[in-house]
């Protein structure tokens, strides 16, 4: 299984240079492991009069009456006319034209294979595959596997139908010498085929039945070992002893009783009380707190910190930018007017002075919270007795992090990570499945939905009459655009452009301007502009993204919203509809749109629910390039399950990785030895398992 690629059959050194390249295989074990991405039923062969618009790959067989060339330079293109005797397709290449022309004969049988494309009347297929017909009994019967392969690769010959056979050597010299890679109980429970089995046939399926047990093996594999993993680190994780927050106490209850300006949410409720118990066990609180936008978690935040000073001990909340930090650290005062509670503010600008006063305040104690950037875990800043940590809006809080915070007590504090970054269940499993989740719910009450619109860009004139309508109410107003230059050539609406032409349309208003490559100075003072109404517009980057309040703020506007993702483009919205006004989000795109952008912004405009539109982005994109996975550090690539479809064999992996680690939770008896050494190796390789801890 280890032994080098190139000294397979048919590979040699060059093409295994191009496989270690361009997919990432290195040894026998990487191909077989490299499954096909989809299966086509060859047996079937299709009448050009049953095509319409919708199908997957298919055959034809037929010939090709004539070859012409149309078009000049980048447009040129081969066309083969071809008939089966019920129809006629184009068959189109856009490279290759002579070695095509002289490779393939006029009138004679062949066998094509690819994806019909449907315009209008006329159907064609690009770039197809062409074999010479033979008869009906020697040709291959029922599935084939398909591999994705690159440019690159088809440019060396190694397509699909060439990996297929490396694949087939690859088996025929191993399939003796696979060891099983899950124990015998294992496979008794989960009720699953051999590994040599399910190899077989993942590559050359005998029919769809073993086909589907052999998937089912190896996703149940892949999601098992995942989930061993972090049940057995989460178990690690709760021998550490945590403090114990026993009491609720007068600050609580006075800010309860006297500060609180409205009534707690019910989600707001029962999110404290199960953090207020899991603080009061003695285990150490690693939990996640999901909530959409607006949903109030500063909030929570705020009363858990007032838990920990309660019983002697002090707390901080930790924001990934200084106007955030800034923010919460004004809301957060004022909230505690009157309350006789010491809150600091430490940012990467708090000058020299006041910071030596702040290490001094912590020291003794006298300092209860400290509200600040990434600067408040810094080696420098030693607590008298920090007993929580709270993270805002930071997906990315790895172990180094966490490492730090370890040592700042003689227990590690209790952690809180604050996300509105839905992440749905199957994945928060997968990707947090050693951190318990809270989700809040519900939103405060009264919140008028916002209306999400989507606009063409050439009907910019309608567009800026409504908006003229809402700043003549008083209100403000965001407007988003992708990028700052125009660098990549892509048509993008310029930041610099847009804000010359904002001043241009609404010279009777201030306009600010944000973006990443500002100074952090120049920035603040910017939003502070937009936050104290002195600018009526802010025309900004994505920068403002995340976390920033500004409840007066009723429109936002979204440049190219074709170029955001789902998940990016809700969190932009979160920043309106803060207020009691209703508010308005408008997606402005070209007409041209793909067919799954269209979707997405249609799903824009359908929902305001973030957790319905995270599974949406899932399904949209898969989960391999999900911007929230990226956000939320998925550790690994999956093989072969799909976190989207296959939810149910994620719980089912689960429960069987529990079942196992109840019975042997070092997993030290003989029988699950294999666990042990597929654990080792695993995390080896593939797996970052750092970035989740
Ligand atoms: P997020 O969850 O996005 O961080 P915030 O904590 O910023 O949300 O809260 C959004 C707004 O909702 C704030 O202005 C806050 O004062 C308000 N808010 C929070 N909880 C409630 C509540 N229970 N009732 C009414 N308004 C609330
Ligand atoms: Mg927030």
């Amino acid at each position: 299984m280890s032994t080098d690629i190139k000294f397979l059959a048919g590979v040699g050194p060059k093409k295994a240079e191009i496989l270690n390249k361009e997919i990432d295989i290195f040894t026998v074990e990487d191909i077989l492991y490299y499954f096909p991405y989809r299966y086509i039923d060859r047996s079937r062969i299709y009448l050009i009069r049953e095509i319409d618009g919708n199908m997957p790959y298919i055959q034809l067989k037929g010939h090709i009456t004539a070859f012409e060339t149309f078009g000049e330079g980048r447009n040129k293109r081969l066309v083969g006319h071809f008939t089966d005797g019920t129809g006629i397709i184009d068959l189109v290449w856009f490279q290759g034209a002579k070695f095509i022309v002289d490779k393939y004969r006029t009138y004679s049988p062949y066998i094509i294979f690819g994806k019909p494309t449907v315009f209008g009347s006329k159907i064609n297929i690009a770039h197809p595959e062409i074999d010479a017909y033979i008869d009906e009994a020697s040709r291959p019967v029922g599935l084939t596997g398909f591999y994705n392969t690159t440019e690159k690769m088809k440019k060396h010959y190694l397509n699909s139908k060439a990996i297929q056979k490396i694949v087939h050597s690859a088996l025929v010299s191993t399939l003796s010498h696979i060891d099983e890679t899950l124990p015998e109980h294992v496979i008794q429970q989960a009720r699953v085929i051999e590994l040599k089995k399910a190899l077989r046939n993942i590559h050359f399926p005998e029919n769809p039945a073993i086909l589907r047990d052999a998937q089912f093996r190896l996703k149940f594999e892949e999601l098992f070992y995942i989930q061993l993993n972090l049940l057995q680190y989460r178990s690690d994780r709760k021998k550490l002893k945590g403090f114990v927050f026993s009491q609720v106490g007068d600050y609580f209850n006075s800010f309860y009783n006297q500060n609180l300006p409205f009534e707690l949410t019910n989600a707001q409720k029962r999110i404290i009380r199960e953090i207020r118990h899991d603080m009061a066990t003695g285990e150490q609180m690693n939990r996640l707190l999901q909530g959409d936008v607006g949903s109030g978690k500063t909030l929570v935040a705020l009363m858990l910190m007032l838990i920990a000073i309660d019983n002697g001990f002090q707390a901080c909340l930790m924001a990934p930018t200084e106007i955030l930090a800034t923010q919460h650290y004004e809301t957060i005062k004022e909230l505690l007017f009157g309350l006789n509670i010491h809150v600091d503010l430490l940012t990467g600008s708090t000058k020299k002075a006041a910071r030596e006063k702040i290490h001094n305040n912590l020291l003794t104690g006298d300092l209860q919270i400290l509200i600040g950037t990434h600067a408040l875990i810094e080696d420098t800043v030693q607590f008298a007795n920090l007993g929580l940590v709270i993270v805002d809006e930071q997906h990315r809080f790895g172990v180094a992090q966490r490492a730090k915070l370890w040592k700042k007590n003689t227990r590690p504090p209790h952690v809180l990570v604050m996300t509105a970054t839905p992440i749905p269940r199957t994945l928060a499993m997968t990707v947090y499945g050693d951190l318990d989740v809270s989700v809040i719910d519900e939103l405060p009450p009264g919140r008028k939905p916002i209306q999400t619109v989507h606009q063409y860009d050439k009907k910019r004139g309608a567009l800026y009459q409504s908006v003229r309508k809402q700043l003549h109410e008083g209100r403000q107003v965001y407007i988003v655009y992708p990028l700052i230059e125009e660098s990549e050539k892509l048509d993008l609406k310029n930041l610099e452009d847009g804000y010359k032409h904002i001043c241009e349309v609404f010279p009777e208003y201030k306009v600010c301007k944000v973006h990443g490559k500002m100074k952090p100075k120049d920035k603040d003072e910017e939003m502070r502009r937009f936050a104290n109404n002195d600018a009526q517009i802010m025309v900004a980057t994505t920068v403002i993204e995340v976390g920033v309040n500004v409840p007066n703020a009723s429109v936002m506007i979204i440049e190219s919203a074709q170029r955001f993702g789902l998940s990016q483009l809700h969190q932009l919205r979160g920043r309106v509809g803060r207020g009691a006004d209703q508010s308005f989000c408008i997606l402005i795109t070209p007409y041209e749109l793909s067919t799954d952008t269209r979707k997405r912004i249609n799903i824009m405009v359908e929902s305001n629910d973030g957790f319905e539109i995270a599974e949406a982005d899932l399904k949209l994109r898969g989960p391999g390039d999900l911007e929230g996975t990226q956000q939320s550090g998925v550790a690994f690539n999956l093989r072969i399950a799909n976190l989207v479809r296959d939810g149910e064999i994620v719980n089912f992996a689960r429960e069987i990785a529990d079942k196992v680690l109840d019975e042997d939770p070092d997993l030290s008896t003989p029988k699950n030895l294999i666990l042990k050494r597929q654990l080792k190796k695993l995390s080896g390789n593939r797996f970052n398992w750092g970035i989740i801890s």
